[in-house]
């Protein structure tokens, strides 16, 4: 639908900084040129929007056959309900979050939602019930309008406008020379890092889906920015599934659950108070080890 713009002092400055965001890059990539170990089956079936209740059964999955990562996964996240997973660097947090797209095959048992079998789903079906909030937004070379509308492409200019208000991008729009025409990019106007988090907010509202990964922002926004971001992706996820891939604790007390990933296995799971009241609980010292990070994980913590 275009070409991504992506200056070459921004890449060193991400590869520097975000080496999360290189991660989620590269599973955008994946995301547009589907792997062909990813596809339709045969007789997959066009799913309409899904309720949004996630099983996981005694999933199976390693990025190689020789190390396997999950060896039997059973998780269950209700429709509506919004999960954080945290644990330390290299627990599986975020390919729990990628093989629900489809990213990546299981390589044994099964991810249901609503009961079905991902894989008996086509991956466009699939994926039009997802939307994904990552820390890297990508944008093309173009209007803000179209960039909105990437979220959904048959949009009318009312709901890109709605979904723009929602974001809270709609002022930053007005103040802008040619309104939603104005184009962003290399030779266009330059988005600030929070701008560009709205406008992938707004794609979302746009979207409309009934289930959500939040792939949660490490750092780059001012403490201000930060907190008006995470009050609009608190509204994002309201009546949604959410999972969260939760870098710093301080931004998931309010999940209804959280859930404490380790080498490949849940070791915890609970309300953020139910987990900080356990005396030996992984997440209790979690939390205490977080008060010298800045809030970041221990281990989860970018350079
Ligand atoms: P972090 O907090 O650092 O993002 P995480 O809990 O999200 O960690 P994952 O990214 O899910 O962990 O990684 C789980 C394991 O899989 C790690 O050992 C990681 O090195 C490995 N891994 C992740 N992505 C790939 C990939 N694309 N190819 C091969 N191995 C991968």
């Amino acid at each position: 639908v275009g070409v991504f713009f992506r200056p070459v002092d921004k890449i060193n400055a991400v590869i520097e900084t975000y080496p999360k965001g290189i991660a989620g890059f590269q599973r955008y990539l994946e995301f547009l040129a589907t792997r062909p170990d990813v596809a339709d089956r045969p007789g997959a079936r066009a799913v309409e929007r899904l309720r949004g209740d996630i099983a996981y059964r005694e999933m199976r999955f390693g990025y190689s056959a020789e190390r396997p990562i999950f060896d039997g996964l059973d998780l269950d996240i209700a429709a509506g309900e919004t999960v954080a997973f945290v644990g330390p660097s290299g627990a599986g947090k975020t390919t729990i979050c990628s093989l629900l797209p489809r990213f990546y095959e299981v390589a044994g048992g099964a991810i249901l939602i609503d009961g079905i079998d991902i894989r008996d789903m086509t991956l466009q079906s699939l994926r039009s019930n997802i939307g994904i909030v990552q820390q890297d937004v990508f944008l093309f070379a173009g209007s803000i309008r179209d960039n909105i509308a990437y979220g959904r492409l048959d949009a009318t200019e009312e709901e890109i406008v709605e979904a723009a208000r929602r974001a809270r991008l709609d002022g930053v729009i007005a103040a802008l020379p040619d309104g939603l025409d104005t184009v962003i990019g290399e030779r266009g106007v330059k988005l600030s890092g929070g701008q560009k988090q709205r406008l992938a907010i707004a794609r979302i509202f746009l979207k409309n889906p009934p289930i959500l990964i939040l792939d949660e922002a490490t750092s780059a926004l001012d403490t201000e920015t930060e907190k008006a971001i995470q009050q609009s992706l608190a509204e994002l996820s309201q009546g949604r599934t959410t999972l969260v891939i939760a870098h710093r604790l301080a931004t998931i007390a309010n999940a209804d659950r959280i859930v404490v990933v380790e080498n490949g296995d849940v070791v915890e799971q609970g309300s953020h108070a139910q987990l900080l009241a356990r005396k030996e609980g992984r997440y209790r010292s979690l939390h205490a080890a977080q008060a010298g990070h800045g809030g970041a994980v221990p281990g989860n913590a970018v350079a």
